[in-house]
């Protein structure tokens, strides 16, 4: 599956990526960690970025443009990708469209992560993060025991929780107006496109997660999944050589059975299934789309 999580900062972006990684075995591609990693390596890129970062200003398009078409051309985004905090703009969506029209690789799905100011304030505030693992945490949302006696898997010590430099409040103030400013807009975009998705990420984390998955579709995370596990199984084998590897009957029982299950899960999303032809073609009920337009 390729993911866009859209949401203010705050929203839950990260958190709920890091979970559908766990469970889809798919990487999470965040511009902001690239951008921090960047910046702590004290590259060129980093060091033009850095001062955009700390005022809480959106770092220019082409240099964050750029580390995205790098990071997509690595082997590991083949099987799809979790974009968090990308694209930010009109002008970096209107480019990743390009992108992936051009890598044969359209979005499957954007789903927007709806939480009110209060609450994305109070969020920012408590988020603490791991100076060694990266793990996140929350002062205020999560359980103590988390906070204070797990283990870094890096250190083999407690976590040492560190505070991003933006996560101050003036900083803050300043990422909201300017994520309502530049970013809000891409939700009339991709709705336009039928890409869109809504979901209400107030609640705790568990409870959102859920909400993804729903909106992300059960049949569509089912098959995602498999092919996780298929990969696990036979991790040196690919393409054609895990096709050789078995025997006819079952390729054509796998092929007829995932034919059916793709069939039942699309009827029951409302989506309209041709079965005439050998590959089954796909429409939104009441949207046709016009031949050889990307989704
Ligand atoms: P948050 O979503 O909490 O604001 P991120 O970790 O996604 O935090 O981003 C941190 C900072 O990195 C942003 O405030 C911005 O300066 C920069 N940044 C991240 N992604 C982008 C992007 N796509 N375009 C421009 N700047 C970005």
């Amino acid at each position: 599956m390729r993911i866009v999580l859209l949401g203010a900062p705050g929203s839950g972006k990260g958190t709920q990526s890091q979970r559908l990684v766990e469970r889809l075995g798919i990487p999470q591609v965040s511009s902001g960690d690239l951008l921090r990693a960047a910046v702590a390596a004290g590259t060129e890129l980093g060091r033009r970025a850095k001062e955009a970062m700390d005022g809480g200003r959106l770092v220019d398009d082409s240099l964050v443009l750029q580390m995205i078409r790098e990071r997509l051309g690595e082997g590991d985004t083949r099987r799809g990708f979790i974009l968090d905090g990308f694209p930010r703009t009109l002008a970096q969506a209107e480019a990743l469209e390009r992108l992936l029209r051009d890598l044969t690789q359209p979005l499957d799905a954007v789903v927007q992560l709806e939480v009110d100011a209060a609450e994305l304030v109070r969020r920012i505030s408590g988020r603490r993060c791991c100076a060694d693992c990266g793990r996140v945490f929350n002062l205020f949302t999560s359980p103590r025991t988390a906070i204070e006696s797990e283990l870094c898997p890096k250190t083999g010590a407690p976590h040492h929780l560190t505070q991003r430099p933006d996560d101050n409040e003036a900083t803050v103030a300043e990422r909201l107006r300017v994520y309502e400013e530049k970013t809000r807009p891409l939700i009339d975009f991709y709705r336009a496109r039928g890409l869109l998705r809504v979901i209400d990420a107030m609640g705790d984390v568990e409870e959102v997660s859920r909400r993804l998955s729903q909106a992300l579709g059960a049949p569509a995370l089912r098959a995602a999944r498999a092919a996780k596990s298929a990969t696990r199984r036979a991790p040196h084998r690919t393409g054609a050589r895990r096709k050789a590897a078995q025997p006819k009957s079952a390729r054509r029982r796998a092929k007829s059975a995932t034919g059916r299950a793709a069939r039942r899960g699309k009827a029951r999303a409302g989506l309209r299934v041709n079965t005439r032809g050998k590959s089954p073609r796909t429409t939104r009920a009441g949207q046709g789309r016009p031949k050889g337009k990307p989704r």
